[in-house]
């Protein structure tokens, strides 16, 4: 069995950003020369996702618009997480709700999507450089 580790870096220009890494998912997986296994995708920070859904424009402001309802990043003294000096608590919450990480199945040398599925970063609390871990596993 092989295995392929690769670490993709993020550095967004404002605090939340919903980014599509499929391609840059794909080319690592090019680069492992893994044709049959398993896909893993993980967030390495405790304020960032990593999921899977539709790339619409629509739907991602849907996704920032209930998760600033859910938890609102104003009033920052809302949340004890804060009272550390810190100014993420909402962040620790949507990362909560949107996920850590996906598997996706390699068949072929390809991602085993269904429909319309694409891979997202998600980040909550940005404006410094992040990153999320692919490990593929597989022959
Ligand atoms: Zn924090």
């Amino acid at each position: 069995m092989k295995s392929f580790r690769k670490e993709l870096w993020f550095e967004t220009k404002s605090r939340r950003e919903y980014i599509n890494i499929t391609q840059r998912v794909r080319e690592a997986l090019r680069e492992s020369g893994i044709r049959e296994g398993l896909c893993l995708v993980n967030a390495m920070h405790i304020t960032a996702s990593v999921y899977i859904n539709d790339d619409e424009s629509g739907l991602i402001q849907d996704y920032d618009d209930w998760l600033e309802k859910l938890a609102p990043h104003e009033p920052t003294s809302h949340y004890r997480h804060n009272r550390t000096g810190e100014d993420n608590g909402d962040a620790h919450l949507k990362r909560q709700v949107m996920g850590r990480q996906v598997v996706v199945a390699v068949t072929d040398g390809d991602l085993d999507f269904g429909p319309w599925e694409q891979i997202f970063y998600a980040e909550f609390d940005g404006r410094r450089r992040k990153r999320a871990l692919v490990k593929i596993i597989g022959e």
